[in-house]
């Protein structure tokens, strides 16, 4: 696996001139994250760390559960850890944990940091007064191994990741990770189907993007390919899990014959979670070429802004969406754009941008789901749908002001216009259509 960057947070080094940005540096938080290539010793030290992560976090939970019953408050992580720490000098029939000392203190430390982020976002939820609150669950060896998070002394070289207490790890891929101008934050060790990542967050020095020539792409994000242009390049969707499904039937059912609990069954299992990882790695592949060659050819990326979870609830389109990972693409699009320096617009949800017509703009009542080509009745233009729909967005906004006095409109349109109307700065002349 390649990059899976994530964070993306910029600390201004200084406000002074604020309107030049060439050859400017920023300090940015970004992850890394590759695969490792651990000896048999070294895994069953991970392993270890994984566990004492886990511990930690099943303990520290029991502990903020009882603590809560009994007095109405949950301590603290650094309580918690105060209190495994003294645990660990006890042995093991009194109820202590002395293995621990066998692996970092940090796994279990930043167990109790996250058990506490949990807890925090429990709170935020009900305080929102969200239908799934999302109390903290135990953590089971049976839904995997799950990860840890290291601090302290790590260092990254070509070949190599040095961390605390595992020590050297060989790392798959050459020349990945960040060498020089860095400040590693944290690692992340993790495992998923029999493979190891570690994932490393830096605080790197970047400087701005170079400024490029004015273009304008719309992007249409859709089902049947995964993005289709403004300028008309299509991207395919690979639809890996749609061709997995033979696969992963099989094996799924080979699961269903072992008996419960043996070693086969569990080989068994190890085996459909292969299908899986396959079909997500296709996926996140296609997904990180698209957003990167749109962040990278465009100036301004305008997207329609989709209303994912309500359209998940269309239970013929849900398979199918999230295959696409539609808010994932978004999401990559959103972050890649501030990374090569383009603009990202979001059009409003209720544009029309399938349903109108790009050359003359006439809105269509009704477009079934199945019509793949658009037929304009005004103009007689025939185009394909999801172009149409990017061409629609590479006008917007310009377009959406002068649909709202178009008699063909939809009362939905032009209640959105005049929303436009009032949210938006006037001065996007750049884009007229003609
Ligand atoms: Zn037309």
């Amino acid at each position: 696996m390649r990059s899976n960057l994530r964070t993306e947070s910029r600390k201004q080094p200084s406000e002074e001139n604020p309107s030049c940005n060439a050859g400017r540096t920023v300090r940015v938080l970004r992850a890394y994250k590759t695969e490792l290539d651990p000896t048999c010793h070294q895994v069953e030290q991970l392993l270890q760390h994984a566990g004492c992560a886990r511990y930690a976090y099943n303990w520290g939970l029991r502990k903020k559960i009882e603590a809560y019953k009994a007095t109405g408050k949950s301590p603290s992580a650094i309580d918690l850890h105060r209190e495994l720490n003294a645990l660990k000098t006890k042995p093991q029939e009194e109820g202590g944990v002395p293995w621990m000392h066998e692996s970092s203190k940090c796994a279990p430390q930043e167990a109790l940091r996250n058990l506490d982020a949990a807890y925090k976002s429990f709170f935020r939820r009900c305080k929102a007064g969200a239908k799934k609150k999302g109390f903290p669950r135990f953590k089971s060896r049976k839904n995997g191994i799950g990860s840890f998070r290291l601090t302290g002394s790590i260092r990254a070289s070509e070949a190599h990741v040095r961390l605390p207490v595992l020590g050297e790890l060989r790392l798959k891929e050459r020349g990945y990770l960040p060498v020089e101008n860095v400040k590693v934050l944290s690692a992340t060790v993790s495992e998923q189907a029999g493979r190891w990542f570690v994932s490393l967050q830096v605080e790197q020095e970047v400087s701005d993007p170079e400024p490029k020539p004015h273009h304008v792409v719309g992007v249409d994000v859709g089902i049947k390919r995964l993005a289709v242009t403004s300028d008309g390049k299509n991207f395919d969707n690979p639809k890996a899990l749609g061709k997995a499904q033979r696969t992963l039937r099989i094996r799924q059912k080979a699961v269903s014959r072992k008996q419960k609990g043996s070693a086969n069954r569990r080989k068994a299992v190890a085996r459909v979670a292969k299908v899986h990882r396959r079909v997500t790695n296709i996926r996140k592949d296609a997904i990180h070429k698209m957003t990167t060659s749109i962040a990278k050819s465009a100036s301004v990326i305008v997207v329609e802004d989709l209303n994912v979870s309500g359209m998940l609830k269309n239970h013929c389109l849900a398979r199918a969406l999230s295959d696409a990972s539609l808010s994932e693409i978004h999401r990559q699009i959103a972050y890649k754009a501030k990374w090569y320096g383009a603009e990202l617009r979001k059009a409003d949800r209720f544009y029309p941008s399938s349903k109108r017509c790009s050359a003359c703009g006439n809105v269509k009542a009704t477009l079934g789901l199945d019509e793949r080509i658009y037929h304009c009745e005004a103009c007689g233009l025939v185009i394909d749908r999801d172009l149409n729909a990017a061409i629609n967005l590479k006008m917007w906004p310009t377009v959406a002001s002068a649909s709202a006095c178009c008699p063909g409109s939809s009362g939905h349109a032009r209640k959105s216009v005049t929303k436009l109307l009032v949210g938006q700065e006037p001065s996007r002349e750049d884009e007229v259509y003609d």
